[in-house]
């Protein structure tokens, strides 16, 4: 039987450690404010929102909500993250993808100071990461990285298999198992033979967005598989990119959906906000 790898509880960690740093920087002077930016009022949105929001109420850290309407322009949306990035009180600033059509996305990631990009979105964080320099990495796959550390799983040397290749997810996630050693193979839709690629992963990350689409065929025995993937069914209950019931008895270690990567996200998001204090 696999174990099952409790995102929940090294979140959890996480987040208690992070509360004790935060102190500890208060105690020297040091402060920090998440700015948390939302256009229009889509549910999935609010919910993410709240749940950062409350994230740092609980490690101690100041934030502030922008909730612009949906009608808001781009420019508005601009203007206003212009005066965040001069607002010496504001050390982080996050827009709560995705932004209505008329916003050009990427516009915006760009206009956030990297100094303040604390989804790690900005192409100089990304820059940064791929040749190793000091910045903000992408919230998801650092979370992963954060997974596999806690649970004494080794990277240097590993055959790892990404399946996605998303600037959020996929290719960040690819790099940051380069940068811990591992021999990292990057899967997309035009891949031939996916399940043989798959089955030489001793690590294997699953970001394609479809659910359920990966099953025991895809495994090797004793893998260990990370389903980035979060999908609600029609029943309401949530799911992942991997068939957990198939994979679960071929694998050594799996995260669950929910409570694998999920709560990892906004731990993560909590590390970079407080490694900007
Ligand atoms: P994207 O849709 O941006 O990327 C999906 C990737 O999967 C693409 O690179 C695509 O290839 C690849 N892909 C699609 N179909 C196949 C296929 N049949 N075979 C091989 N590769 C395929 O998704 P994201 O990276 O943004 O997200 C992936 C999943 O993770 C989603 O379910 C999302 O909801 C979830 N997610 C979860 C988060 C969390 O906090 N837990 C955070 C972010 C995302 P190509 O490039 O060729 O199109």
């Amino acid at each position: 039987m696999a174990r099952i790898i409790d995102g929940k509880a090294i979140s959890q960690k996480i987040k208690d450690e992070l509360k004790e740093e935060v102190a500890r920087k208060k105690s020297e002077g040091k402060n920090a404010c998440l700015a948390v930016i939302q256009v229009g009022n889509d549910p999935a949105s609010t919910v993410y929102v709240g749940n950062k929001k409350k994230a740092c109420a609980y490690i101690g850290i100041d934030s502030k909500s922008y909730e612009l309407p949906e009608e808001t322009t781009q420019d508005e949306l601009l203007n206003l993250i212009d005066k965040l990035n001069d607002d010496p009180k504001i050390t982080g600033i996050l827009v709560q993808l995705p932004v209505p059509e008329h916003i050009d996305e990427d516009t915006i990631i760009r206009r956030i100071s990297p100094l303040k990009d604390v989804d790690g979105f900005h192409p100089m964080s990304v820059g940064a990461l791929c040749i190793g320099e000091k910045g903000f990495v992408s919230c998801t796959p650092a979370g992963i990285i954060k997974l596999l550390k806690y649970s004494d799983i080794d990277i240097e040397g590993k055959e790892c298999v990404v399946i996605g290749r998303s600037n959020i997810v996929g290719k960040p996630m690819s790099l940051l198992l380069l940068r811990e050693n591992g021999t990292v193979t990057i899967c997309h839709s035009r891949t031939r033979n996916l399940k043989d690629v798959c089955k030489r992963a001793d690590i294997l990350v699953v970001a394609i967005g479809k659910p359920g689409m990966i099953n025991d065929e895809y495994i090797k025995e004793g893998a260990v598989v990370i389903d980035v993937g979060i999908h609600r069914k029609a029943d309401g209950k949530l799911c992942g990119d991997v068939d957990f019931e198939s994979v679960e008895p071929k694998c050594s270690a799996i995260t669950p959906v929910p409570g694998g990567v999920g709560p990892m996200t906004i731990a993560m998001l909590m590390y970079n906000v407080v490694s900007a204090m």
